[in-house]
């Protein structure tokens, strides 16, 4: 079976920076919220590629040493996020292959949605594969390609691939990052000492003091060249369709997201949630850390005082990743803990961001129901999640999606909530505001490709 094995991870470039490896190292540091199943980083001296990946956080795959070996001034960056199955270091980023034109290497975040039927082709006609990873297929385009030159080749691949992708692919000389027509998946150019730097967000570029310039557009492929300005050429008509999860849950707060904070963005949910689904209570508690600035938000808008009432450890990572049922929910438990001094015979609103299969609200209510909550009212600050995802937002398939199978009653009543409500996708997007080019998939079932 194959793995859709991109999802959403975070990708970086860094072009004509002296110790460029360092430069995405942090970067990466800072994008490690998008993934943290494995981590990359390959760079180029003079032609002469150095890769290093391996499973496990951006921190524990490189060391100072290890940095050094990493050679040149252009260097490219993944952290991968993955779903349960194959952990194969042979699936981490970045891909690195040799061909016809020389060698390159590649990095993607995103999901390619007519990968299987790509590869198929590639494999009937004698194609070998290392892995499970779309982004493989790429470079399979690429080096069948017939054009002479490397800008043709990928131009020719883009056109046989169809779905989410933001790439930055390394060739001997010059980095080219491409962000696919929709713009699902969040691409950012930034100017950094004498040279650039792409990343899925922006949050990367405030870690090294890299200037933010601008979003790579919708379809548009840039390329870098030494001495040059990044030469831009629009591949493809731009057909905005962003990710809105991206604000909702996945992208770190302090970023600048498709030209927007998403703090802030967070925050007006959280005040639309109150202004639509208003309840008389003693305190807003968040669900750290995916509901505080939603839970601030309406605080703010409804006069209820915000108290953090859930206390989170953060040596844990995202409970979303385990593939067991059983696991998943010791895993709530290992994160998230009450404070019974906070909320005992208290009237609680619980803010969080979403709500996928049920799991962590679940135990969420009954956490602060055995800490002495006298009432539990949960508001979601996204509406029900009731289609996956196919663009690279890890979601899993409409029947393991609780609001595909239950209504709201029936699944306040499964959480044990006293009472539950969603934002409206409406109320949602009035948050968003007027630019209303985004893909919300996930929770209207319309899928563009
Ligand atoms: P669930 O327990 O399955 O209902 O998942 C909901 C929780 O997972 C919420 O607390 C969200 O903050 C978080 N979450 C939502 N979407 C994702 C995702 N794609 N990856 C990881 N965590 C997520």
């Amino acid at each position: 079976m194959m793995n859709d094995m991109n999802e959403k991870c975070a990708v970086v470039g860094v072009f004509n920076v002296k110790g460029a490896a360092q430069m995405a190292y942090f970067g990466l540091f800072a994008l490690q919220h998008r993934g943290q199943e494995a981590a990359g980083i390959c760079s180029n001296r003079d032609g002469v590629f150095h890769m290093i990946k391996d499973r496990g956080l951006v921190t524990r795959v490189f060391s100072e040493k290890k940095l050094k070996k990493l050679k040149g001034d252009m260097a490219i960056g993944h952290t991968r996020y993955s779903t349960a199955g194959d952990d194969s270091i042979l699936d981490a980023q970045p891909v690195y292959a040799r061909y016809g034109l020389g060698a390159l290497a590649i990095v993607h975040n995103g999901n390619l949605t007519n990968a299987k039927e790509v590869r198929e082709k590639l494999i009937e006609k004698g194609a070998i594969f290392q892995t499970f990873m779309d982004t493989e297929n790429m470079i399979h385009l690429i080096a069948k390609s017939e054009k002479d030159r490397l800008v043709d080749r990928i131009v020719d691949a883009l056109h046989k691939v169809e779905g989410a992708y933001s790439f930055v692919i390394q060739s001997r000389s010059k980095m080219y990052a491409i962000r696919d027509r929709f713009g699902f998946r969040p691409l950012s150019l930034a100017k950094l000492s004498d040279g650039y730097m792409v990343a899925s967000e922006t949050c990367a570029f405030d870690l090294v003091g890299a200037e933010f310039i601008r979003d790579v557009k919708p379809g548009e492929m840039l390329i870098f060249e030494k001495g040059k300005a990044p030469k831009s050429i629009q591949v493809f008509e731009p057909n905005p369709h962003k990710c809105i999860f991206e604000y909702i849950y996945f992208a770190r707060p302090d970023s600048v997201v498709f030209g927007k904070n998403v703090y802030n963005l967070r925050k007006k949910m959280g005040a639309e949630l109150a202004k639509e689904l208003p309840v008389e209570a003693d305190m807003v508690v968040p669900v750290p850390d995916s509901g505080v600035a939603a839970a601030l938000g309406y605080s703010q808008q409804s006069g209820i005082p915000f108290e953090l009432g859930i206390m989170r450890n953060h040596y844990v990572g995202r409970t979303f990743i385990e593939p067991t049922q059983e696991l998943r929910n010791l895993k709530v438990k290992m994160k998230l803990s009450p404070i019974k001094e906070v909320i005992e015979g208290k009237r609680l609103i619980v803010i969080d961001d979403s709500i996928v299969r049920g799991t962590t609200s679940k135990q969420i209510v009954s956490m602060l129901k055995e800490a002495g909550a006298a009432e539990v009212h949960m508001r979601i600050s996204s509406p029900p999640t009731t289609d996956p995802c196919y663009y690279g937002v890890d979601t899993p398939e409409k029947q393991k999606l609780i609001s595909a199978r239950m209504s709201t009653e029936e699944i306040c009543e499964y959480i044990g909530a006293d009472s539950l409500a969603f934002i409206s996708i409406d109320g949602l997007m009035r948050s968003v505001g007027d630019d209303q080019n985004y893909c919300k998939a996930c929770f209207d079932g319309n899928y563009i490709v």
